[in-house]
């Protein structure tokens, strides 16, 4: 079976919706709703009611409810928004507000937010508050994107490269994280260099602890005869690289010059000849050459 995604929300009729709200009100025994209420209740999405009604205000008069105690659009000035979001910083003593956090302690819902202001990003930035981070993401995660940019460009990625979205994480990401561009590539050099002495050992090979790189398992790659794992760790991959100034050691070919261009590490020895994965064993190739090599 495919799977795929649940939309059964975009074929509700306008009397489902109603009929849903006036049973959250009849349930609670009021005559009016606000929203959080609706949401905490509700079979559907306040959102779905804005989308198809407008607003909340509108929502409440076709559903033949009271609206006079409600302050709605009228006092969700953009001022009264910036206002309330950051009281609610000073409360939390936070960074920034999440869409749950203002939800909690917002005077507004942050669904009517979003519906006025576009997006939940749009209210923060109003606000002059960074956006929302996604504190999953690792320093290795960086890193390895760092190190992903670094070899499709061809050289060092500058701030622009950043703001025009080569990069999956935004430049807030970054700069918040380290502290200024500058510091961010510093600490990539940092990590790039931390275990010098330990890139050719498979012990090292079998710990990378960059995830996003592909890693085959060691039953696959340490045999008898290599002292080394036939994968190139993170680490080493971009040493190789920088050694060859981010270009084929064949062709002079580099991705700073022909963004079409990829680059390949290659073993000189061949791995199937006893070659070890060791940086003098070691070269960049673009992935003609790469494939013209192999088919000698
Ligand atoms: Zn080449």
């Amino acid at each position: 079976m495919n799977f795929e995604l649940n939309d059964y929300h975009r074929n509700i009729s306008e009397k489902e919706l109603i009929d849903d709200v006036v049973l959250v009100a009849k349930l609670l025994k009021k005559n009016t709703l606000t929203m959080k209420e609706y949401n905490s209740h509700g079979r559907f999405y306040s959102s779905t009611y804005l989308r198809k009604f407008g607003s909340w205000k509108n929502t409440l008069i076709m559903c033949g409810l009271d609206i006079s105690g409600h302050s709605f659009a009228v006092d969700c000035t953009t001022a009264n928004v910036i206002e309330d979001i950051l009281a609610i910083k000073e409360k939390l003593n936070a960074e920034t507000i999440t869409r749950e956090q203002y939800d909690t302690y917002g005077k507004y819902s942050s669904s009517t937010l979003e519906h006025k202001f576009g997006s939940w990003n749009n209210v923060l930035k109003m606000s002059n508050l960074p956006l929302n981070v996604n504190r999953n993401i690792t320093n290795e995660n960086l890193f390895c994107e760092i190190e992903r940019l670094w070899t499709v460009l061809g050289r060092q990625p500058t701030t622009t490269d950043i703001k025009k979205g080569t990069s999956v994480y935004s430049l807030n990401t970054y700069t918040r994280r380290f502290g200024g561009w500058r510091n961010t590539l510093n600490a990539f050099v940092n990590y790039i260099n931390k275990s010098d002495d330990s890139d050719n050992s498979s012990a090292f090979l079998k710990n990378n602890d960059c995830s996003e790189f592909p890693m085959t398992t060691t039953e696959d790659t340490l045999d008898d005869k290599h002292k080394t794992s036939r994968e190139v760790n993170l680490r080493l991959r971009f040493k190789v690289m920088q050694r060859d100034n981010f270009k084929c050691c064949i062709c002079g070919a580099s991705p700073a010059t022909n963004p079409s261009i990829e680059l390949h590490i290659d073993h000189i020895v061949p791995w199937s000849k006893g070659g070890e994965t060791l940086l003098e064993n070691l070269q960049t190739l673009c992935s003609n050459c790469n494939y013209g090599k192999s088919n000698l």
